[in-house]
């Protein structure tokens, strides 16, 4: 996996800060959602996939839905 240089985002024009050590500087992973484990949710979630910001300072990851 690469892993890029931290970075500042937003989500919806809000900046993304984390709740944990209030940093804002974040690299990136989109993980697949497609597992057996998203079935016992009744979910169709083949697929979808998952944006996750893991915080530069603390590790907290952050998940979003990718929309597309
Ligand atoms: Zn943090």
């Amino acid at each position: 996996m690469a892993i890029h240089e931290s970075r500042e985002y937003e989500v919806k024009g809000i900046p993304l800060v984390c709740p944990i050590c209030g940093r804002n500087r974040f690299w990136t992973h989109t993980t697949l959602m497609n597992t057996a484990g998203a079935t016992l949710f009744g979910l169709d979630w083949a697929n979808r996939s998952a944006v996750n910001y893991i915080c530069e300072h603390c590790g907290h990851i952050l998940w979003f839905w990718s929309e597309e």
